[in-house]
């Protein structure tokens, strides 16, 4: 019996130890199928559809490291090109009810890039001054320049979220014939237009919505209360915005169909496992990369041939 357990549990260690190398080696690549994960104007959005807590399979937080790893390692190498390819330009969205996991997304799947390539922006509440313009200039002035990646924590979606929901369009100083008009109806489609323009100007646009159970946010509102080193992250108002759940989940539903196009697709994130949605987002970006094809500026001849002639004159200098 006891030899039994040791012969067992040799067996199933060698079989750990040569998982883990041939991960290391050849990549795990779980294979996720990342279009299941795609609203991309072709289907409907039904937020009962998907499932918060799927995680494709995969069993723990450590059975995903190895690919995380790998996706992070794949995303910097890639940006290092784009950075000095200095043509395309990636702006990627985060929307999220609260506590769904926007931050630590942005913190762990962006770990691994270059700080001077990417720009991070958080939107709050707008300022007096935001308030006087049209309700895309201040996401306008943020987008990123050419060869970097743009991370939006909130966005130009909130718009047609938060406004919507509480009724903050009365506060947007807009004219009574665009108030008359069907506001947001106008606004999806002045998205889609701007995300449009975007793409034909070499911008990508790639959308997260990182869906969690309202169980979920329940848990961990509940530890940011216990947890002391948490409790700054806890507020009032995030009971308050809790209690319009469903409001919040039929303006997302609204919003996700109404602005989900081939250029610029939603991404519906499974995310009461964070360690899942930091892998599949991952696993998106490191797609959309490639796509982009993007490489080091090819050098003319003149160019590399003056190389060599600086490369003497240094030696000899
Ligand atoms: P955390 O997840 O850490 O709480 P957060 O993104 O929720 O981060 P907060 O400072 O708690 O940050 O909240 C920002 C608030 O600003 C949100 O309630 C959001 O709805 C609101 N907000 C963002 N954009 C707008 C906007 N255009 N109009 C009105 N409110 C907005
Ligand atoms: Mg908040």
């Amino acid at each position: 019996m006891c030899r039994g357990i040791i012969v067992y549990s040799a067996n199933f260690s060698i079989y750990w130890v040569i998982k883990k190398i041939f991960m290391h080696h050849f990549g795990t690549k779980m294979n996720l199928n990342t279009k299941k994960f795609r609203v991309s104007g072709q289907n409907s959005f039904n937020m009962k559809d998907h499932p918060t807590d799927f995680t494709a399979g995969i069993k723990s937080k450590s059975d995903a490291k190895t690919d995380l790893e790998s996706n992070i390692k794949l995303m910097a190498e890639m940006q290092d090109m784009m950075y000095a390819h200095d043509k395309w330009g990636l702006l990627i969205i985060f929307q999220a009810m609260d506590a769904a996991g926007k931050d630590g997304a942005v913190k762990h799947v962006m770990s691994g890039l270059n700080p001077q390539g990417t720009q991070v922006f958080s939107f709050k509440q707008p300022s007096a001054e935001e308030l006087d313009h049209d309700y895309l200039w201040r996401y306008n002035k943020a987008l990123p320049e050419r060869g970097r990646i743009g991370i939006f924590n909130r966005s130009y979606y909130e718009e047609v979220l938060v406004v919507k929901v509480h009724n903050l369009i009365k506060f947007q100083k807009l004219p009574d014939p665009v108030m008359d008009g069907d506001i947001w109806k106008n606004r999806y489609r002045q998205i889609r237009d701007y995300e449009k323009y975007l793409d034909e100007n070499g911008i990508k646009v790639l959308k997260f919505f990182l869906h969690i159970s309202k169980e979920e946010q329940k848990r961990r509102f509940l530890a940011r209360i216990e947890n002391p080193a948490k409790n700054w992250k806890f507020s009032e108002s995030d009971l308050k915005e809790r209690s319009y759940w469903d409001h919040y989940q039929k303006a997302f539903e609204e919003a996700i169909n109404n602005t989900s196009t081939d250029y610029a697709p939603w991404h519906i994130i499974p995310s009461d496992k964070k360690w899942f949605a930091r892998l599949l987002i991952s696993e998106i970006i490191v797609e959309k990369l490639k796509e982009l094809k993007v490489h080091y500026p090819v050098l003319s001849e003149d160019h590399i041939a003056n190389l060599q002639k600086y490369k003497e004159l240094l030696i000899k200098d």
